[in-house]
């Protein structure tokens, strides 16, 4: 029997609620491939500032650093808006991705049939798209401040990427190609922007070593475009930690609810943190009415990255697919005719799907 100790941020808001159903899950997995999760809490985000007066206090980073994989939930909410920047409850979140030196973060956005009413596109169809953005450089990392300049008071944030940043992530961008339908779309402004310039020559030196890949240049007001006229023709986008930001947010509501998507922050190493994309819907915690399937398939994705079980992940993804063939919904997804069901009644009809 394997043993996999994975870390698990509940966080604040829906977080408990649909970390726990993912926990339920993993669980079933285990049963049924014969492997041990085991968990343990780290206390980080709003709660861990209500307990310890710091959102990502040591003790829970160790946790965190000496697990075999971290599984978030989501931190934040209204009450912790006031505090000083560095006591925030997102914080502890940057502080773990940082500590953990998470480049990648992936975020597949893929239409299930089932839930083809509730996208926003009138005629999509077979979008499967994976974001690949750098997470820990360029414009959100670089120097920033405020000075007075001509047009009086001036706030600054410089862009700037360095070669190796921009190899690792695209080859990350390659790799990930290769396993799915070989198209990297590489999103830049380089006809503005000197550091799209590097971003494009280096992104085009690495593709040297993977010629099975087909690469194309997409500048990013394109991208958008393309995006929301014909979402199916991207594969693979890899791009920087601005623009993968907003691409990927955009990308996201092309298959429906932000309910059902998961994301992967990952490196060289096997341990990365799997998270939903969404935050901690402070207004609808602790009623049993979230989405639990954006963190369950999060835990789907962790088996696949971190623990190289891509059948026990393909078996979670099925298991959620099936569940809403057969007109499982939460009220995020309410469909005319089908009734909604809770996070528990969620997580159990996927759990029986398994
Ligand atoms: P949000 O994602 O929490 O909510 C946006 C909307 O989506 C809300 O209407 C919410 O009810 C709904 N929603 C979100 N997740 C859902 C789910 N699983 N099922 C059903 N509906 C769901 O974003 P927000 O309202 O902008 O932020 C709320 C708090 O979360 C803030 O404090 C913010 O800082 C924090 N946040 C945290 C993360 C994170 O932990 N990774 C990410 C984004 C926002």
């Amino acid at each position: 029997m394997s043993k996999f100790h994975i870390a698990v941020i509940q966080g604040d808001g829906i977080g408990p609620e649909v970390t726990s159903a993912a926990m339920q899950v993993l669980q079933k997995i285990g049963e049924r491939y014969n492997h041990a999760f085991e968990f343990t809490q780290s206390v980080c985000g709003g709660c861990a500032y209500d307990r310890y007066g710091e959102p990502l206090p040591q003790e829970s980073l160790d946790i965190c650093l000496q697990s075999d994989s971290v599984l978030l939930g989501a931190v934040g909410g209204p009450q912790y808006d006031g505090l000083p920047y560095e006591k925030r409850p997102e914080r502890a979140l940057l502080g773990v991705r940082k500590a953990m030196e998470l480049y990648a973060n992936l975020r597949p956005a893929k239409l299930f049939d089932a839930l083809a009413s509730v996208c926003p596109l009138k005629h999509a169809a077979n979008i499967d798209i994976m974001v690949v953005r750098e997470l820990i450089g360029g414009i959100y990392f670089g120097e920033k401040g405020m000075r007075t300049g001509k047009y009086g008071r001036e706030g600054y944030d410089v862009m700037c990427y360095g070669e190796l940043e921009v190899e690792r992530i695209a080859r990350t961008a390659f790799e990930l190609a290769q396993k799915r339908r070989g198209k990297v779309a590489s999103i830049d402004k380089a006809n503005v922007l000197k550091t799209s310039g590097l971003w494009r020559q280096v992104v085009h030196d690495v593709h040297a070593d993977y010629a099975d890949v087909q690469l194309e240049d997409v500048l990013v007001d394109n991208a958008a475009m393309q995006l929301v006229r014909d979402p199916s023709q991207f594969d693979v986008i890899v791009t920087g930690n601005l623009f993968g930001d907003i691409l990927s947010d955009l990308a996201s509501q092309c298959v429906g609810s932000i309910g059902i998507l998961p994301s992967a922050s990952i490196n060289d190493t096997t341990r990365g943190l799997y998270e939903p994309i969404h935050g901690s819907a402070p207004s609808i915690a602790g009623k049993d009415i979230a989405n639990p399937i954006a963190t369950i398939l999060s835990a789907a994705m962790m088996l696949k990255y971190a623990f190289n079980l891509s059948a026990e992940g393909d078996a979670i993804e099925r298991a959620v697919e099936t569940t809403l063939a057969q007109g499982a919904r939460t009220a995020d997804l309410a469909q005319d005719g089908l009734p909604v069901i809770g996070t528990r009644e969620m997580t159990e009809r996927i759990i029986r799907n398994i």
